[in-house]
């Protein structure tokens, strides 16, 4: 599948790759540990230094859209795009296709856990119903 690959940054470069190891990396402050979404190099309530470090990969739907729109030949329509609130990284929404379901059966409020999928040098993620 063809699609626009983010552009990597230092700051956004774990999110992109944690994938490769099944982590999805979420920035912190060194200092106040705020979570940081999309990842900063200097945390904008403190100004502290920032790293990466895994989330716990679940979620919660709080959003979700079916796209119909055939954005490029090789795209499979229709398909399933949730706001997801991690489990554990208050205030970070990831955008995140949802897979391993009818799109139709996406609901908010359920559970999810994610899943990556390998676009180059890039793991995007996606979520997919938590198993149990
Ligand atoms: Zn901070």
């Amino acid at each position: 599948m063809t699609r626009i690959l983010p552009e990597m940054t230092p700051e956004n470069t774990p999110f992109w790759t944690g994938g490769a190891r099944g982590e999805l990396m979420i920035t912190h402050c060194d200092a106040c540990d705020a979570a940081i979404h999309p990842a900063q190099m200097v945390c904008p309530k403190c100004l502290s230094g920032t790293t990466a470090r895994p989330a716990r990969g679940t979620g919660t739907v709080l959003a979700r859209t079916i796209n119909r729109q055939q954005w490029s030949p090789d795209m499979i329509v229709p398909y399933a795009l949730a706001v997801v609130e991690l489990d554990g990284e208050p205030g970070v929404r990831i955008t995140a296709r949802v897979v391993d379901i009818d799109p139709e059966d996406v609901r908010i409020d359920d559970r999810v856990q994610v899943s990556f999928q390998q676009e180059g040098d890039v793991w995007l993620p996606l979520f997919k119903p938590l198993a149990g």
